[in-house]
């Protein structure tokens, strides 16, 4: 019997996730003398841990890790930006680390290239939180203004100096900003600044906190964010930032010496010229199992691919969570389709309960809807379940 190579296009938390599932349902087929061959393309070289971007925005974190640094063993890693997929002639497309064309052939193929971080435009100011390097350039950035702010003499622009405006309060502008709230009023008492002098803005374009949880649950957040230092600003969307001014779509404006973009995520830009068929807001067009439509033996899943739960016809979100469940239906479903019977259908994790859990600094705010209840806890074991959930996502030793 032919070997086969099954390769995974991006190996971030919906990847990771799918290798892992994909490999543990083959094993049965290996015993029996079936080889297969796992490859991993990524364009990065080690696996981005996405759900900590926000954490070198005020230290030095080590977040993208070693693809030999995880759990999982027995794949080839190869380094290389995938451009497209030829599903006729079942191979791919990729410029690899060194800038050269290549190809390689597969017999499954999983895409889970994610997303990335939605920009206003070119002229929109500020540093929107996309890649570990942004968060390095927003640590520099408040780091220098505070300090400039020390001998500054004139109050008002020694308080623009101390203050930083967060543009987009989903959960990511929610943990940036209390992140950077405790961070610099730690910094400022060290640097003999007033803290109290700290103004860290969260401006969120709803009307509450967050959009899916009932109002007392938003009230509460609100409050715990105000502890960390966090003032939330509602019904305010930030236009753009110009030398120091943020302008918001009231007409008012915010003096910051900076301003951080953190507005949603878009499915990543390069499907667009992959040859998948795509959603007109460019997620992958799947079917119920995550079968890319017209093309055999291609998968989709994560971020990129546009995934609906036929019981309730509601789409997944762009979520760690969501990514990974699909990851580990789809080892189910391959398997499946190899011995041609039925396969598991998707079904949304969300779909009979909501939650999140945010993380507040060292502490948590976990959140969870079921029968119509909603519960929340707080505190440092919602924080500590985070960050086990995070390091268990992202496959840690
Ligand atoms: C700042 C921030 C905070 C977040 N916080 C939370 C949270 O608290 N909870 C939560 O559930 N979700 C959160 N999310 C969303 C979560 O990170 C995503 O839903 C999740 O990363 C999706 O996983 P994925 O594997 O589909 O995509 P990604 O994590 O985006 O991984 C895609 C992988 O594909 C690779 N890749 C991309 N293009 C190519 C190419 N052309 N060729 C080869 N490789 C490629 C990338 O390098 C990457 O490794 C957050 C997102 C951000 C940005």
């Amino acid at each position: 019997m032919k070997d086969l190579t099954c390769i995974i296009i991006g190996g971030g938390y919906a990847g990771l996730a799918a290798l892992k599932a994909i490999k543990k349902k083959f094993r049965g087929m290996e015993k029996k003398g079936r080889r297969i061959r796992f490859v991993l393309i990524d364009k990065q070289p080690g696996h981005l841990r996405k759900l900590r971007l926000f954490r070198p925005t005020t230290a030095e974190e080590e977040i993208m890790i070693p693809w030999k640094q995880l759990l999982l063993e027995g794949f080839e890693f190869v380094q290389g930006t995938v451009t497209s997929v030829n599903s006729r002639g079942k191979r791919i497309r990729y410029t690899n680390a060194i800038g050269n064309e290549a190809r390689i052939c597969y017999d499954l193929l999983v895409v889970a290239v994610g997303s990335t971080v939605r920009r206003l435009n070119a002229e929109q100011g500020g540093i929107a939180l996309i890649e570990p390097q942004a968060a390095e350039d927003i640590r520099e950035h408040w780091r220098t203004n505070l300090r400039k702010a020390v001998d500054e003499r004139d109050p008002e622009e020694r308080k623009r100096l101390m203050t930083i405006t967060v543009a987009g309060a989903g959960i990511s502008g929610i943990e940036t900003s209390a992140e950077l709230a405790l961070a610099m009023r730690k910094e400022a008492a060290t640097l003999r600044l007033n803290s109290a002098d700290i103004s860290v803005y969260l401006l969120n374009a709803q009307e509450r906190l967050p959009p899916e949880g009932a109002e007392k649950v938003g009230r509460k957040l609100d409050q715990k964010l105000s502890q960390c230092g966090v003032t939330v600003l509602h019904n305010r969307k930030a236009m753009r930032e110009e030398t120091g001014i943020v302008m918001l779509n009231n007409g008012d404006y915010l003096a910051a010496g900076l301003c951080i973009w953190t507005i949603g995520l878009m499915p990543n830009p390069v499907l667009q010229g992959m040859g998948l068929p795509l959603t007109t807001e460019g997620q992958v067009l799947v079917d119920e199992c995550y079968r890319v439509q017209g093309m055999p033996d291609v998968y989709s899943i994560g971020d990129c691919a546009r995934i609906i739960d036929p019981r309730t016809d509601k789409a997944d979100q762009m979520t760690c969570l969501e990514a990974g469940m699909q990851g580990i239906r789809l080892g189910k479903i391959v398997m499946a389709d190899l011995e041609d019977r039925p396969a598991p259908i998707h079904k949304s994790v969300k779909s009979n309960m909501d939650y999140f859990n945010i993380g507040l600094g060292q502490n948590g705010f976990f959140w969870i809807r079921k029968w119509g209840l909603d519960m929340t806890m707080t505190g440092k074991v919602p924080g500590k379940i985070k960050n086990l959930v995070e390091d268990y996502a992202s496959m840690l030793r």
